[in-house]
């Protein structure tokens, strides 16, 4: 709009200096010199942020992805997501039988799901199993300060995709666009323009999209934010297959391990399995991670295999960040090992088997940690199991307060985990309060009820605490020499000095 005001005003003001009798050829000189001076700045801009513009040609053929050689059977896990995309794919295999049927071609496919999932990984392997060409672009390559550039851009992915497609002699291509939720956020009609006619432009190449066309094309997106997307990008016809690509369950976890150990020399005390029980909650990204860093450590450590222990530094490192050089001082260093020990007790009693580690040298924010294997991977849990890991949040607090006789600033994280599963309890209907509605029921009933719960877990922790003064002192020792103790390491100390573990009263 305010480029046409501006052409108009110009317009204008030539034709009444003309109508003034002035000599216009200097202006216009000035104005053709200052319009190409503009022109090549835009194209500048426009090349320099790394995207083929209508104006910029030079940069084209960027998106296109060399052939990886990426097969469904590298990526582990996601079984049903690869069956339900295998089964989306067979379109552009089965294509005579599409037309047979005179069926709509499926123009695009929804990976939605966590970070380093493998949602990348699965577009690339669908190109493989389709023989598609391949070309990528992220959704942030298409936000531009200039209106249009984005719009054009999307025009050059999709006509990328053909050529490439037809210079290779393929039948169709896969269009992958990471990140879709940068450029298809929900339009609440305060957004830019700019956002506007980027989204409305994919649109559009979507919808023209046809069965017959040559090559074909498919548009496969990924995005974590799936409530966030705009509905005209759903509906049918446009991204109307969506495929959530989750976190890996267990078994899903040691065939990803199995793949990204594969080429590394592992010796023979290693269980993937025991590492994949470990690692709840890891994405695939971080499994590769964990598998990389224990050959760094092996490495490091000049030892030709890469051994148990080795995952074991990996999993910390992934999972808490490096080690830092923080020194404690004595004292402190003595508090943090009661209070990891503290930890460690109460975890090994409420599920015995289920410490993993007790460390004493800081790792990211934390002075020292204990890891809990998790046994199992649980999406379910019950009042009884949330009252235990509480126990186990409250048990470091506790030690502190029995060795010196007050808490620290080290409790305030486990304290905030503890109150999230107190909060869980009450809203989940399992406390006293029975089922309720926080939007109609008094806050400090709720608050009331969950200061009682806690309490109550507290004197718990308290009475099972107080009975374990020789545990205390023989683990502090060995802790302190060793400032790394393994699960079963830990378990001796506990079996020696608490003979009757199972049976201390709480
Ligand atoms: P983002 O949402 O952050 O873009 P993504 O879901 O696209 O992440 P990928 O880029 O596909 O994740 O995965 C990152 C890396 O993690 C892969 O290169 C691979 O090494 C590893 N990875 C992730 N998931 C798997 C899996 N299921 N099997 C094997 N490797 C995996």
């Amino acid at each position: 709009m305010h480029k046409e005001i501006w052409i108009g005003s110009a317009v204008g003001l030539i034709l009444f200096l003309v109508f003034l009798g002035i000599n216009v050829t200097p202006f216009l000189l000035v104005a053709v010199v200052i319009g190409i001076i503009f022109f090549m700045l835009m194209r500048q801009q426009a090349g320099g942020t790394g995207g083929n513009i209508a104006l910029g040609r030079s940069k084209q053929q960027k998106h296109v992805i060399p052939r990886s050689n990426i097969q469904f059977a590298d990526i582990g896990g996601q079984e049903r997501a690869k069956k339900e995309l295998k089964e989306a794919l067979d379109f552009l295999v089965y294509k005579e039988k599409i037309e047979q049927y005179g069926i709509r071609p499926l123009k695009g496919v929804l990976l939605t799901g966590p970070p380093g999932t493998g949602k990348t990984l699965m577009a690339k392997a669908a190109a493989n199993y389709t023989n598609s060409a391949f070309v990528a672009a992220s959704g942030s390559q298409f936000v531009e300060m200039y209106v249009g550039v984005g719009a054009q851009r999307i025009r050059d992915l999709f006509k990328e995709a053909k050529s490439t497609a037809e210079k290779n002699n393929q039948d169709s291509a896969i269009i992958f666009i990471d990140e879709i939720d940068v450029i298809g956020g929900k339009r609440d009609g305060q957004q830019q323009r700019e956002y506007d006619q980027t989204l409305n432009q994919l649109l559009t190449e979507m919808d023209g999209v046809a069965t017959s066309d040559k090559p074909r094309v498919l548009v496969m997106a990924a995005t974590n934010r799936k409530d966030m997307l705009d509905a005209a990008l759903l509906r049918p016809g446009r991204f109307d297959r969506h495929i959530s690509v989750d976190l890996p369950d267990k078994y899903a976890r040691e065939q990803i391990l199995t793949i990204h150990t594969a080429n590394k020399p592992l010796a023979s005390d290693v269980s993937l399995e025991r590492v994949a029980q470990e690692t709840f909650g890891f994405s695939g990204a971080q499994l590769e991670s964990v598998a990389n860093e224990a050959a760094i450590y092996a490495m490091r450590d000049g030892s030709e295999k890469i051994e148990m222990r080795h995952f074991g530094y990996a999993v910390d490192k992934v999972m808490m960040g490096e080690k830092v050089d923080r020194e404690a001082s004595e004292e402190e260093k003595r508090r943090v090992a009661l209070h990891e020990l503290g930890h460690a007790i109460v975890s090994e009693h409420v599920r015995p088997g289920s410490v993993s580690q007790v460390t004493l040298s800081p790792r990211g924010q934390a002075l020292g940690y204990v890891r809990q294997n998790p046994m199992e991977d649980r999406y379910l849990y019950t009042k009884d199991a949330l009252e235990k890991q509480i126990m186990v949040c409250l048990g470091g607090a506790v030690a502190e307060e029995i060795y010196y006789g007050g808490r620290s600033t080290g409790s305030k994280n486990d304290f905030e985990q503890a109150l999230g599963m107190a909060q869980e309890i009450v809203q989940s209907g399992m406390s006293e309060l029975g089922i309720v509605h926080l939007q109609y029921v008094d806050k400090t009933r709720i608050h009331d009820e969950v200061e009682r719960l806690l309490e109550n877990m507290l004197e718990k922790t308290r009475a099972l605490l107080r009975q374990c003064d020789p545990v205390f002192q023989h683990g502090l020792k060995t802790l302190w020499d060793a400032e790394v103790l393994q699960g079963d390491e830990f378990r001796a100390v506990l079996k020696q000095y608490v003979p009757q573990q199972q049976e201390v009263a709480v």
